[in-house]
């Protein structure tokens, strides 16, 4: 610049091209278009140096086309300010269009962060019914299970019990039986077995019918049951035959649960069509003392023996008049 250069175009060259904002002397303020222009420059130039220390925010009071081209600058950045923080909130259809290579670039990363997040949310779809259909398929088997559980224990039961009356039948009433004898004959206590025989069956049949005699049986049972010890058990040995095991029975004991048996019995008609079916029972009775076990190998086959005796006390009954108790000790086989 030479010294012939005017004031003003000095002034305006500082303004544009110093570090430090120029003041206006005395000389240049006379001009008002001149402090006119100083102002709006000086602003302009402040927003600019704020701008480029990142703070894009100062305020614009000039007007004019610089000072607006600033103030669109100003409100296009706050317009991309508000879109960062839609897609920072999941709306990831935000695009740009005013700032060349870094629109592309934004929008190229608002594009794949929709496509990604899109992946991701189908894939969760995908898992959630995969879940569904697991958590469904997994809701079958167990039903599945469970109905096989249940009738797998149907079947177990249906194995050991007897199908009429529901107790066990001889197979299961002997294994149980064994059981309960070897647990109390080892302990040094006796047990009593008994066998039942329903008196003149054949003509209780042959008078009501079949299906009045399978009444009976079960009527017999439900009977017996409501006088028995939670202990004691009690078996089909066949046709119109139970057997009972009382176990840790003396041979007082096992007759006294043996009479109450026989009187339930007596003592309770079956109501059958309007009419009152008498039912009587004779039974014998086996008292095991401990000792006569004590030196058994084959328990199976002394059951059998046992069995054999108290059916022997049972016809016994039979012969002595029906409806009546006899019993005897195994050790001594003693009828008494
Ligand atoms: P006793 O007093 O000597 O035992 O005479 P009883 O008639 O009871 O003996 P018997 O052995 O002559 O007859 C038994 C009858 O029991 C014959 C058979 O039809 C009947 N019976 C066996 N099992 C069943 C059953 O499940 N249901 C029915 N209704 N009858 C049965
Ligand atoms: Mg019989
Ligand atoms: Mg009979």
């Amino acid at each position: 610049m030479s010294d012939k250069t005017h004031p003003a175009v000095r002034h305006m060259d500082q303004l544009i091209n110093s570090a430090a904002t120029p003041e206006l002397t005395d000389e240049l303020s006379a001009d008002p278009m001149l402090v006119k222009l100083h102002e709006q420059l000086t602003e302009i130039r402040e927003f600019i140096i704020a701008f480029a220390k990142g703070n894009p925010v100062e305020d614009i009071k000039t007007k004019g086309h610089l000072a607006g081209c600033v103030k669109t600058l100003q409100a296009n950045l706050r317009h991309l300010t508000w879109q960062v923080r839609q897609i920072e909130q999941g709306d990831f259809t935000q695009r740009s269009a005013f700032l060349g290579d870094f629109s592309e670039s934004f929008n190229c990363m608002a594009e794949q962060l929709e496509t990604t997040v899109g992946e991701l949310r189908k894939k969760e779809e995908e898992l959630t019914e995969l879940n569904e259909s697991l958590r469904r398929e997994i809701g079958l088997r167990t039903t599945a299970m469970r109905a096989l559980q249940a009738s797998e224990a149907r079947f177990k039961f249906l194995a050991g019990h007897d199908s009429l009356t529901g107790v066990y039948n001889r197979r299961s009433f002997s294994e149980e039986a064994v059981r309960v004898m070897h647990t109390f004959l080892d302990k040094g206590r006796s047990c009593c077995v008994a066998m039942l025989d329903v008196d003149n069956f054949k003509d209780f049949n042959d008078s009501y019918g079949h299906l009045a005699g399978d009444a009976a049986l079960q009527h017999v049972v439900r009977t017996v049951r409501s006088v028995l010890r939670r202990s004691d058990l009690l078996g089909r040995y066949g046709g119109e035959e139970f057997m009972f095991c009382f176990g840790g029975a003396g041979y007082k004991q096992g007759m006294e649960l043996a009479e109450r048996i026989r009187s339930a019995i007596a003592d309770n008609a079956l109501e059958w069509e309007e009419q009152s079916l008498n039912v009587t029972a004779s039974l014998g009775v086996c008292h095991i003392p401990p000792p006569s076990a004590a030196n058994v190998a084959d328990f199976d086959s002394f059951f059998e023996l046992v069995i054999k005796e108290a059916d022997k006390n049972m016809y016994t009954a039979k012969q002595n008049g029906r409806n009546r108790v006899m019993g005897s000790s195994f050790a001594t086989g003693q009828s008494l």
